[in-house]
């Protein structure tokens, strides 16, 4: 029997890589659901190419425009309340979630929630929300599969030893586009620099954040969620060639890596595939070619949100959800040109000095504290 997967963020850089992948495998692979923010036309193509009988779109404004070019037959539902009926109501085994920031957190937790298996690309739901979503996988059965290239690796890396025996985990980091520039240069950095990643095609918002290096903050969090290691157990090494994609330190001093081209593709199927592995559609990395690997310590001086996420994973409570949506909001603000780059790192760390974190929160706790940080932002802004 096939595999039944929903697709969360399908209109989005991974959403669309992991509708490639689940045309490769066709035959061990069907798509029951798709969703998306407001991209109806893409969403509609999408639909009917995979012949998806249920169909949700968040922003409620184009909820008649993707029905008018859906089949009658398909079930299409929106608002941000019809993507988490998406997830409850649809006959499905599998979900990926890849839906961009804290957005993405309802939906995620309605598939923890149902007991399915969930492919984790969506970070932000894991930085804010870890403490509840890790205890409600546990008590459903629900298996969380990273989607996040070094989340995936240390994963598999995971298997050649036991809980107990894991002394460290290092996380990859390419850098991002400002790896070699002054900490002067970065601050004046403009949009369409930001955007200019030297290894990985992705979404504007995680492009922005691995320019900042907020992405291996958010990433930090996510691991110490994931695998239950502290945030002290958690280093993060530059790594520019983006090949070797993390590494697992097991209390004998062996190292554990998953190396491979970089190619979102290849963890996507592996959590749509797991526990089996098939033939992959990324380019395979060639040894026949001369190949230097180089790794670096990040630059805390030039790179300052990466303390914050070691902060945040160190204080815990709200303090993931507050990080998390004052980033959210200044990188906004710095699309849209209202700030600098620099400013960006600036505004979320005096967010998230000025919060008080609590400890052990329910979701509407965590809700709110989101919702604090960005009207922190607002204020900043205005004062
Ligand atoms: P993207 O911007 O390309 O796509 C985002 C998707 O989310 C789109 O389909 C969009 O319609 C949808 N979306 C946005 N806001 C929404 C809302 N309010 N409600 C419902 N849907 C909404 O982003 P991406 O690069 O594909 O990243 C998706 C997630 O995967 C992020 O959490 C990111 O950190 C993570 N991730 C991405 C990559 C990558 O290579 N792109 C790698 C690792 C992790
Ligand atoms: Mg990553």
């Amino acid at each position: 029997m096939r595999k039944r997967i929903i697709v969360l963020g399908s209109t989005g850089s991974i959403g669309r890589a992991a509708l490639d992948v689940a045309a490769a495998l066709k035959d061990q692979v069907s798509v029951v659901g798709l969703a998306a923010h407001q991209g109806w036309q893409l969403l509609a193509e999408q639909a009917q190419r995979f012949g998806v009988p249920a169909v949700a779109i968040a922003d409620q404004r184009h909820y008649d425009d993707l029905k008018r070019s859906c089949p009658a037959s398909t079930r299409i539902l929106g608002g941000a309340e019809g993507l988490v009926e998406l997830v409850k109501t649809t006959e499905a085994d599998f979900v990926l979630s890849a839906i961009v920031g804290a957005a993405g957190l309802p939906a995620t937790l309605a598939a923890v929630g149902r007991g399915l298996d969930v492919g984790l690309a969506n970070k932000e739901s894991l930085v804010v929300a870890g403490s509840l979503i890790m205890p409600l996988a546990r008590q459903h059965g629900s298996t969380l599969i990273p989607v996040d290239s070094e989340h995936s690796a240390v994963f598999q890396a995971l298997m050649s030893g036991q809980a107990g025996e894991v002394h460290r985990l290092y996380l990859t980091a390419s850098g991002g586009p400002f790896r070699t520039w002054s900490r002067e240069q970065i601050e004046r950095a403009t949009v369409e620099q930001a955007l200019r990643h030297p290894t990985w095609s992705m979404g504007p918002k995680i492009t922005i954040d691995s320019a900042t290096m907020m992405n291996k903050a958010l990433e930090v969090i996510e691991a110490t969620h994931l695998f239950g290691v502290s945030p002290d157990q958690v280093e993060v090494l530059v790594h520019p060639e983006s090949v070797v994609h993390s590494i697992v330190e097991f209390c004998d001093g062996s190292l554990i890596a998953q190396l491979g081209t970089p190619d979102m593709r290849t963890p996507i199927q592996y959590a749509m595939t797991y526990p089996q592995r098939v033939p992959g559609m990324a380019a395979r990395l060639d040894w026949h070619q001369a190949r230097r690997l180089n790794f670096e310590p990040p630059d805390a001086e030039r790179f300052p949100a990466l303390r914050l996420g070691y902060e945040a994973a160190r204080r815990g409570g709200t303090a993931g959800a507050v990080l998390n949506a004052a980033n959210e909001a200044a990188v906004e603000r710095f699309r849209d040109g209202t700030i600098p780059f620099r400013e960006i790192t600036r505004l979320t760390e005096r967010v998230h000095r000025r919060h008080r974190s609590v400890d052990e929160p329910t979701l509407a706790q965590l809700m709110e504290a989101d919702a604090w940080a960005r009207a922190e932002v607002d204020g900043c802004m205005r004062g």
